[in-house]
Formats: C-alpha cells, sequence, structure tokens
C-alpha cells in the first residue's frame, strides 16, 4: 500500500510500525458551531482509508480529539451567557450526530483537551527542562523555534527564510517573544475564561500542545499516520513535531497525509469567510449517503468544488447503486440454484476484475475516486447480468461484492432507507389507480405528472403499478 506523504513530498510505501497494527491520528474539530462540510472531509476521507486498511485485516487504533477550549468557543459562550462547556459539549454531541447520519465510524478514542491538562503540564514542563520553551514574565509559556533545527522540516520552510520577515515584535505587541515564529504552549487566563492551576500562571493551554499529548498518550510516542486537513501542515502540524520531537527525542510519526480543500466558487469553505453550508443545511436536502458519495468520487489531496450540479450528479449516481441493491435484494429472496452457470462465470470474472481495480486504487494512496468508479463498473455489470433466472449463488456473490466495497469500505450504504416519501407515494398511485378505474385518465395523468416532478418513476406491469426513483 502506498502514501503520499507529505513530509517528503511523494508516495512512499506503507509500512506499520507493528505488523497487522495501525496507530493513527487525525486532527478533529474545534466544537463552538455545527461542523461545515468542509469539516466532514477529512472525517470522511480518513474514515474510508481506515475501513480499507481494516478491510485488508489491519488492527487500527484511530485516535481524533476535539478541540474543547478555544477564543471561538469562549467567544460563543460569553455571547450566550454560559459556561464554555455547555457550548463545547452541545456541539460535541451535534458532531457526533453529523458524523453518524455520514458514517462515520466512531474513532477508537475521542479525547478532549480540556481532560488532558495534566499531561499538557507535563509536556510543557519537560520542554521547558530542556530548554526548548521558555517563560515570559506574564507567565506565558512560549516554544523556541530557534532550539529545534528540524523546524520547519513538514512545511519545508526554511529557517533562514523565516527570519528574513521577521516583523518588529514590539510593533505587533508580541515582544516577550524571543522569536517571530515562537509560539504559546500555556498562556494565563483573562476574565470569564476557563482556567486551570499550572506552575507558570492559573491558565490554559495553546491548541498545538493537545494533539502532541493526546497523540502521546493514546497511541504513544511514534506512531504511524497523523491526518488532517492540508490547512493544518503549517503552523498546527509542522508545531506538534516540534514538541513531540523534542520532548521524546523520536520521530513523532511516520507519515503525513492532508486533504484538500473543499471549496465553493474556488474558495476555501470556511467559517471565517462565512461561504459553508453545515452538514445539517446538505443532510435537510440529500441522503447524508450522496454527500458521502460526492466526497469519495474525489481524490482527497485535490481540491473539491461544491456545486448543486455536482450533487445532484452524486444523487443520481447513488440512486443507480439503490436501484441496483433493490433489485438484488427482490431477487434473493426469489432466486435458487447454487452451482453457477457460465455466463455467471464469465461476468464474476469480469467483477472480480473490478474488485481487484477497486484495491489497486485504494492501495495507491486512498483513491477513492476510482474505487468508486470500480463499483460503479460492478453494478453497471450487475444490471445486466441478473434477472429472474440467476442462480441464487450468482445473485448472492454479487450482493456481497457491492455490499463489501460499497458499504464495508467506501461507507456508502446501501440499504434504501424506507421514509414519508414511502408512504406518500403509495398513497397517489392507489389514487391514480382509482382514478383510471373511473376512466378519468385526465386525473390520473395529473397524478403520473405529480410523482414524476417528485422523481418517481412509473411502471404499470401485469402485478400491477410498481415504481421506483429516477
Ligand atoms: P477546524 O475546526 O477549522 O479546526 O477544522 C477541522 C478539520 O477540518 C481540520 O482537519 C481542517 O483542516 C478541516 N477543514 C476545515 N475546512 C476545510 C475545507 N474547506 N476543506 C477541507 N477540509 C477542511
Ligand atoms: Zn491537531
Amino acid at each position: 500500500m502506498k502514501i503520499f506523504d507529505t513530509m517528503q513530498r511523494r508516495k512512499v510505501d506503507f509500512k506499520p510500525l507493528v505488523p497487522g497494527k495501525v496507530s493513527m491520528y487525525v486532527c478533529g474539530p474545534t466544537v463552538y458551531n455545527l461542523i461545515h462540510i468542509g469539516n466532514a472531509r477529512p472525517m470522511i476521507v480518513f474514515d474510508a482509508f481506515r475501513r480499507y486498511m481494516e478491510y485488508k485485516g489491519y488492527e487500527v487504533n484511530y485516535v481524533s480529539n476535539f478541540t474543547d477550549v478555544d477564543d471561538k468557543i469562549i467567544k460563543a459562550a460569553n455571547e450566550e451567557g454560559v459556561d464554555s462547556s455547555v457550548i463545547s459539549e452541545r456541539y460535541i454531541k451535534e458532531c457526533k450526530k453529523d458524523m453518524a447520519d455520514l458514517n462515520v465510524k466512531p474513532a477508537t478514542t475521542h479525547p478532549k483537551a480540556t481532560e488532558e491538562i495534566d499531561g499538557m503540564i507535563d509536556m510543557i514542563s519537560t520542554l521547558i527542562e530542556k530548554g526548548h520553551a521558555y517563560v515570559a514574565e506574564d507567565g506565558t509559556v512560549y516554544f523556541s523555534v530557534e532550539s529545534d533545527k528540524n523546524y520547519g522540516k513538514l512545511s519545508h520552510k526554511d529557517m533562514d527564510e523565516m527570519m528574513s520577515g521577521l516583523r518588529d515584535l514590539k510593533v505587533t505587541g508580541e515582544d516577550q517573544k524571543r522569536n517571530v515564529n515562537d509560539f504559546v504552549l500555556w498562556k494565563p487566563k483573562k476574565e470569564g475564561e476557563p482556567s486551570w492551576p499550572s506552575p507558570w500562571c492559573d491558565g490554559r493551554p495553546g491548541w498545538h500542545i493537545e494533539c502532541s499529548v493526546m497523540s502521546k498518550k493514546y497511541l504513544g510516542e511514534t506512531i504511524d499516520i497523523h491526518a488532517g486537513g492540508e490547512d493544518l501542515i503549517f503552523p498546527h502540524h509542522e508545531n506538534e513535531i516540534a514538541q513531540s520531537e523534542c520532548c521524546s527525542g523520536k520521530i513523532f510519526s511516520n507519515y503525513w497525509m492532508h486533504n484538500g480543500f473543499l471549496n465553493i466558487n474556488g474558495l476555501k469553505m470556511s467559517k471565517s469567510l462565512g461561504n459553508f453550508f453545515t452538514v445539517r443545511d446538505i443532510t435537510a436536502q440529500y441522503d447524508p449517503m450522496v454527500l458521502r458519495l460526492f466526497i469519495l468520487s474525489a481524490h482527497y489531496r485535490q481540491p473539491l468544488n461544491f456545486s448543486r450540479e455536482v450533487m445532484d450528479q452524486a444523487k443520481a449516481s447513488y440512486e443507480r447503486i439503490l436501484n441496483c441493491t433493490d433489485k438484488l435484494n427482490e431477487l434473493k429472496n426469489s432466486a435458487a440454484g447454487d452451482v453457477l452457470t457460465t455466463d455467471e462465470e464469465a461476468a464474476k470474472a469480469q467483477i472480480e476484475g473490478f474488485v481487484k481495480a477497486f484495491e489497486d486504487a485504494m492501495d495507491d494512496d486512498n483513491n477513492t475516486a476510482n474505487a468508486s468508479t470500480a463499483v460503479f463498473e460492478i453494478v453497471r455489470i450487475a444490471n445486466a447480468t441478473t434477472n429472474d433466472k440467476s442462480t441464487k449463488a450468482y445473485v448472492d456473490y454479487v450482493y456481497s461484492t457491492i455490499k463489501t466495497l460499497c458499504d464495508g469500505v467506501l461507507g456508502v450504504n446501501t440499504e434504501r432507507k424506507s421514509d414519508n416519501l414511502d408512504e406518500e407515494v403509495e398513497k397517489l398511485i392507489a389514487e391514480r389507480t382509482a382514478a383510471r378505474k373511473a376512466k378519468n385518465f385526465a386525473r390520473a395523468d395529473e397524478i403520473r405528472n405529480q410523482l414524476t416532478s417528485m422523481g418517481i418513476i412509473l411502471e404499470d406491469t401485469r402485478e400491477g403499478v410498481k415504481w421506483k426513483r429516477a
């Protein structure tokens, strides 16, 4: 299996630290609001990758944090006049609901920053002892980037270059820092903010230290894979490396994976720009599986542009899969025979070819775009080669193949959800049948048109009216 490693800037063979096991850390959201579909991208693409590693037989220890202490959370809490834990707990709950809707598997551990303060104080103390951090007059603790000769190795930033852009620290009000690139490990409390006692001052941690500490606690000093959106490469991940490696003297993570941005009209979707749709906005209009399929239909490192047109295309593609599994479900109940016919053997060989293409795609740096294409090829063959004469053995094979790859690895569930729409459609069909019986063809046509506009296709068969979604 190959992974594009951000640090080496190339695809490399993946070799886990312990054979058969993978330790993986994915930076999670700051919880002060509902997550938007850009935040959902890393959740979905790395969930698919985790599922694929599990499919290959790896035992994956997957850790993803919630940042539950942060300026934005405090601001939201002050606006509502509540404790900041009320805001963070509310949005952790909402985020977990969105993740469940999007079929993102819960992490092995979802640590929260506020529950790991002791570990942060320990790590900061070690960094001070080792001369990698210093305490300013007001109790702020800074990491000293000059003390780390490897600083910049992930983002390939050159220290001298960074220094050449040196701002006047006095002018920027950062004159406590020795170097403009030094970053906060611990900061003194301000009125109305959550705080914890520490050897330096009552205060709260900087953002970067939490991931270093949680990764170490739940996965160990060196882990296999660290991941997140590409905006985290600098400074967040660079700073995590600096803290962790200066503390342990060991490599922090062997592989670094970063997803590209979800854009809207070519601009990064973000809360600060206001150009976002929450997962909740989108799942009110589309099945969450359509959003998941849309995100997986692109390569995770490429930018992905969101628009209604592409969502509608994803919806039509998802419908194609559902129509196929509907048909297979029906045939599974009626088919018989446990020996494949010659034609079925040939079709099975063709499908096996696409199973291989699926695995090759996923082995090639989590290429879910090509893997989804392989699933659509299997769906196409399934539609063309199954009918009421198919053997049960063949129908079962096709069905379980789609289930394993699409539901299991891509995490795109293929069971049609019965919803209120079903009832509404059945009612309209009954009304149309009654209208036809009464020779009121105008009314019957009107109902058919109404159903068409709802995306429902009617088929008049000898057994009565059948319907499916367009
Ligand atoms: P945040 O809550 O902003 O820290 O983001 C949580 C995760 O979502 C991080 O891994 C970010 O890199 C990622 N992320 C935020 N916005 C986008 C976007 N527009 N496209 C892709 N990933 C994003
Ligand atoms: Zn992080």
